[in-house]
């Protein structure tokens, strides 16, 4: 079967294979469990700590300031429903990923408002701040149409007007395209999932800020000096490190790399089709993110006719469901709902190439024209 034409990294990328042979021996011959007091255990948490410490030198942090988690979503709730542990509210945006803002709006906290690019609104945001917030969540990096968020003034301003509140970043999206030495001082806690820059699904990362007072959400043995219970998954642990270092190291090549192939595959759609909408400015987003709405055609079939031509994107982020609903983030930005319907991602990541944007420009292309033609077709028939 020839390989897809994928451009859906932002839901997963493929593995990258230095993690990939990282991660073997610790199912057979490494195989063991690192809280324990033998000699095999001891190489197990010996890997756990290398992991740790190479985690902790890509992101800027302490070694100890590095907690490993089932998934980014898990890191996402034990930032949140840990800071809420002596009470106060919780605040995010409502652009947030749903591991974020379902956490939140379940504990009754505040929504803040973006602006039509998905940027956190600061009035909004400052309007929401009091003695009484203990979190604030702003994501780095929108998961759907990949606008970047100004850390820093959010930062300033969670820092003046609520200055016992935590601060965390869901920095998911980010890992792959914004140094995140850059990120983790401006933050208390920041969330990273492995399966979004070339390690395995099932790991991921919270950086905790030393001295930030955060109860664990999953309590029992202790691993984690106490702040994230469960035996480690030192597989995924190791291939994680592996992953990011290959990624850190990559950033800055992968930029230009993809940002020029964003560019082609985005100006190849809109300068041969008319009724394309680019949501975000590209100066307001990451490389690897299109995010584009045609008029008069619905996501769903659109997306059903790439997928025949094995071209692989998405409408909106990927769910357990796989329901098209509209998407909460466009319609946070204020997207029309017309143009919202026409709605498609396309993200690309370490393994896309040229080929692979002139290909999927082609199919999106006769795939939009297709769709309008029957449209206009309908109408003709509908009209007689
Ligand atoms: N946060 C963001 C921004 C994401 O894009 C995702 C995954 O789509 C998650 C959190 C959840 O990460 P995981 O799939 O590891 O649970």
């Amino acid at each position: 079967m020839p390989a897809p034409t994928y451009l859906d990294h932002a839901a997963t990328t493929p593995m990258r294979a230095q993690a990939i042979a990282a991660m073997l021996p610790f199912f057979d011959e490494r195989f063991a469990n690192p809280s324990g007091s033998h000699r095999f255990a001891r190489d197990a948490r010996r890997a756990v700590d290398e992991a740790r410490d190479r985690v902790a030198a890509a992101l800027g942090v302490l070694p100890g300031e590095v907690v490993f988690t089932g998934c980014g979503t898990e890191s996402d709730n034990a930032a949140i429903v840990g800071a809420l542990a002596n009470g106060g509210t919780a605040v995010c945006t409502a652009a947030e990923h749903h591991a974020v803002l379902h956490v939140v709006e379940h504990l009754d906290g505040r929504l803040v408002g973006v602006d039509g690019w998905g940027r956190v609104d600061l009035d909004d945001l400052a309007a929401a701040l009091g003695p009484d917030v203990a979190i604030v969540s702003v994501m780095a990096v929108n998961n759907e149409v990949g606008t970047i968020n100004d850390l820093a003034a959010v930062s300033r301003l969670v820092r003046e007007r609520a200055p016992l509140a935590l601060l965390h970043t869901d920095a998911v999206q980010a890992a792959c395209w914004l140094d995140l030495r850059a990120i983790t001082p401006l933050v208390d806690l920041m969330s990273l999932s492995a399966h979004k820059f070339g390690g395995p699904k099932g790991v991921g990362v919270l950086t905790v800020r030393d001295g930030a007072r955060l109860a664990p959400l999953i309590m029992g043995g202790g691993q984690e000096r106490e702040r994230r219970s469960g035996t480690h998954n030192v597989a995924g642990i190791v291939a994680l490190a592996e992953a990011l270092c290959i990624t850190d190291a990559d950033r800055d090549r992968e930029n230009e790399r993809l940002g020029a192939l964003r560019d082609r595959l985005v100006d190849g759609i809109t300068s041969q089709l008319d009724g394309v909408l680019e949501t975000v400015p590209r100066e307001l987003k990451i490389a690897g993110s299109a995010h584009v709405c045609f008029s008069g055609v619905e996501s769903e079939a659109l997306l059903y006719l790439l997928d025949e031509a094995e071209v692989c994107a998405s409408a909106a982020s990927s769910c357990a469901s796989g329901a098209m609903e509209q998407s909460h983030v466009l319609t946070a930005m204020g997207v029309d709902a017309e143009w919202a319907q026409g709605a498609l991602r396309m993200s690309l990541g370490h393994t896309s190439s040229r080929a692979d944007i002139d290909r999927a420009v082609d199919v999106l292309v006769d795939a939009v024209t297709t769709l309008r033609r029957a449209q206009v077709r309908r109408r003709g028939v509908g009209s007689t």
